[in-house]
């Protein structure tokens, strides 16, 4: 199909054409203006972080001019996702790269000379090569084509990470297409990758939109790594807690292999990936991921790049990243879809040995040097008690207040302790062995152990021997690696760590100086909450899940390729009956509504049938983010309390408002988990109420009421277990998980 090709002269109208193809009622920051900006037929430097939603920036433009986008990607998997996703909302897109059979792309280019196409996708390679470009200047010269978009456009630096010599040789596009448009995307967060990126593609005074690289939705956490064990029990607890899609990143092949036999051996879905794979193996293992076959990978760093899941809940780090950007870039591939993610670095000393060795083995000294200082930054990161968002945004030069409420250092700051005394000792300790030895050793005679080591140098006949049984051997580590932190001690470089004494260290020694210790307490477990969902939306919201991964499998796509989570989320709450109600979902268009409108308005009808539930719940559903401190009944439910407070029954309610009494019978429930008097003996008979609170008590309050019911084995109505569900258990000693 070809799209509409009139010019959108108001903001109503790029609005408008938003909703329509891609089904959004509004811009991110920043793409209205760029959207603008590439009608008006300006050049573009476009640096937004993952997720910010970069490709809208050229894919609705290409929609509303007439003629062809040729959008430049150096990844064939990326290329791919991105154009069955046009596909999807019925737009026309396709592809050339090296995966394709010579007639496939014959055919492709046929449809490009016939005009049917909007967007075309191609690999660098091929778009530098002569038979390609004497293809473009054909379009060229009859005026078909509107401009370049060139994806991932820090590839032409050097000062990138991902530099790739044929990204250079655009810049030879100018020249030949003058008169062409471009628009740079990047996600690269420095300043020199920006400048060398308009430099190169030699971009004419373009308009730059440089979004902040703040990721709201990502909730940052760092947590000691004491051991495998530790680290591993946590780890279990957290992906029991967290059920969506999750990359587990590790240091080295060996490690993957061993944490993804562990996951499997304890009953998860969990692939490994690594460049010791074969690639067919890696290829297999990222889509089953991306198809939700497989909720966990664990992977090496070769996994991440061109990966568009926009569903994935949770990153963990299980050893250390080599850099602040690459852990910038790792976890932020959490949450695209904007939904809550997130982020957890597990941060062990021993990872900084690991690499540190690596580091000493380098033969170049300026690679050693700024690998260190690389490692150094992680560390400063890992151990900071600042907001996580300050120290990372920090680091590529923004801005940023601290006090994100989104970080495990905001939810739960380290109170500051005073351990001169305790620095005091270690630091003459260190004196006592002449600067001779390294940590471990020191915490020995501190805490006055009698290993081999220390009897033999009779070091066991210092002062400073069993001074320090007062703290635990982790304590002392704490505040070795804050000493060694803030510089107050130093280390040799050497490989043996030994401790060398400074000018501080002899500061502290003489009491002019005071040691500060952030003490890391015991966190609660936090788990990003995707939603507020009621026990009952959330087991519609899985039921829509479940049809989305079937219909995805027949038609060979991706599941977020049909609705991302938040738009099945959005449905669950709302409960949509009409097309006029589906459309208003976000992420429905046009087209989404007529390939998918029934089968999903059917699914949610045979629900709330089921349930006795009122569908479309015109009030529309508030944004995550306030349902969660909304605590207050709805218009709705407080129509209903007025009347149940003038003494009228359930059933006159219903007459009385116009409603069934199942939706009466909602309300109440509703009313009364909101903590409204509603008094439970004059709804349902004691001995049956007895009962049902038996059954949830010994389900330990189960996710979903269909639990209980299944329980009491279809012996009562959803309506009694919702009544009951909803009220304040029976006894103050027992608690809602
Ligand atoms: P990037 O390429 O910058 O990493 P994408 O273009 O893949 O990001 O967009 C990230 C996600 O945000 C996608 O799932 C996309 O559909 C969604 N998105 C983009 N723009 C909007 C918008 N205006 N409203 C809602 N969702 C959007
Ligand atoms: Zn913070």
């Amino acid at each position: 199909m070809t799209a509409s090709t009139t010019t959108p002269d108001s903001p109503a109208d790029l609005t408008d054409a938003l909703k329509q193809y891609f089904g959004y009622d509004s811009f991110r920051p920043g793409q209205r203006q760029i959207v603008a900006a590439a009608l008006a037929g300006r050049d573009q430097l476009v640096v937004m972080p993952t997720g910010g939603g970069k490709s809208l920036c050229f894919q609705l433009p290409a929609l509303l001019q007439p003629g062809l986008v040729i959008v430049v990607s150096p990844l064939i998997a990326l290329m791919h996702d991105q154009v069955t996703a046009l596909k999807a909302n019925g737009i026309a897109a396709t592809y050339l790269n090296s995966s394709l059979e010579f007639e496939q792309i014959r055919r492709r280019e046929r449809a490009v000379q016939a005009g049917q196409v909007k967007l075309l996708y191609v690999a660098p390679e091929r778009l530098l090569s002569e038979g390609f470009l004497r293809f473009l200047d054909d379009l060229a010269a009859d005026n078909r084509l509107v401009s370049f978009a060139i994806d991932e456009a820090h590839c032409v630096s050097e000062w990138g990470h991902d530099f790739r010599p044929d990204y250079r040789q655009l810049g030879g596009l100018r020249d030949r297409y003058p008169g062409l448009p471009f628009m740079a995307l990047t996600a690269t967060a420095t300043e020199r990758v920006r400048q060398d990126i308009i430099m190169q593609l030699r971009l004419r005074e373009p308009h730059c939109h440089v979004a902040s690289f703040n990721r709201h939705n990502l909730y940052y956490e760092v947590r000691e790594k004491r051991g495998d064990r530790q680290a591993y029990n946590e780890l279990l607890a957290l992906l029991e807690q967290n059920q969506g899609a999750t990359i587990i990143y590790r240091f080295s092949r060996k490690r993957v292999e061993q944490l993804t036999e562990k996951l499997t051996t304890d009953g998860f879905e969990a692939l490994p990936y690594h460049a010791g794979l074969p690639a067919a193996t890696r290829t297999e293992h990222q889509e089953r991921f991306i198809r939700d076959d497989a909720r966990i990978i664990v992977a090496t760093i070769a996994f991440g790049m061109g990966i568009n899941k926009p569903d994935v809940r949770l990153v963990v780090h299980y050893d250390l990243p080599r850099s602040l950007e690459s852990y910038y870039q790792e976890s932020g591939r959490a949450g695209r879809d904007s939904d809550p993610a997130h982020c957890l670095l597990f941060f062990g000393s021993g990872d900084i040995r690991n690499i540190q060795y690596l580091i000493d083995q380098k033969s170049d000294p300026d690679e050693q040097r700024i690998a260190s200082q690389q490692l150094r930054q992680v560390t400063d990161y890992a151990e900071g008690t600042n907001c996580r968002r300050q120290i990372q945004l920090g680091y590529f030069g923004e801005a940023f207040p601290g006090g994100c409420d989104n970080c495990d250092n905001c939810r739960y700051p380290k109170p500051l302790e005073d351990w001169t005394i305790a620095a005091q000792k270690f630091l003459s300790c260190v004196a006592r062995v002449r600067e001779r030895f390294g940590t471990a050793h020191i915490i020995n005679i501190l805490r006055g152990s009698k290993e081999r080591q220390v009897l033999e140098r009779r070091h066991h006949e210092l002062s400073t021997y069993n001074i320090g049984r007062d703290r635990s051997v982790n304590e002392w580590r704490l505040l070795a690696r804050t000493l060694l932190h803030q510089g107050l001690v130093s280390e040799t470089n050497d490989g043996y760590r030994v401790l060398k004494l400074n000018a501080y260290s002899w500061e502290i020694l003489r009491k002019q100086r005071q040691v500060m210790v952030a003490v890391p307490q015991q966190q609660a477990v936090v788990t990003a909450q995707p939603d507020e969902l009621s026990a009952e939306e959330r087991e519609l919201f899985d039921r829509l899940r479940d049809l989305r991964k079937s219909l995805a499998q027949e038609q060979g796509v991706p599941p977020y390729v049909i609705f991302h989570d938040a738009n099945l989320r959005e449905m669950a709450a709302r409960r949509p009956q009409t097309d006029a109600q589906f459309m208003a979902i976000s992420g429905v268009g046009n087209r989404k509504r007529e390939q998918y409108g029934e089968p999903f308005m059917d699914m949610i009808r045979d629900f709330c049938t089921e349930r006795g539930l009122e569908a479309d719940r015109s009030t529309p559903a508030p944004p995550p983010h306030q349902r969660a401190s909304d605590r207050l009944p709805s218009t709705t439910a407080k129509q209903t309390l007025a009347l149940y407070r003038r003494g009228l029954s359930p059933s006159e309610i219903a007459t009385e408002r116009g409603y069934r009494r199942a939706t009466i019978m909602t309300h109440l429930a509703e009313l009364l988990s909101k903590g409204e008097d509603i008094d439970l003996d004059d709804l349902i008979e004691p001995a049956r109420r007895q009962e049902i609170e038996a059954a949830i008590a010994h389900l330990d309050y189960p996710k979903h009421l269909s639990a209980v019911f299944q329980y009491l084995d279809g012996r009562f109505t959803y309506e009694e277990i919702r009544l009951v569900y909803a009220a304040p258990p029976p006894s103050s000693t027992r608690r809602r998980k």
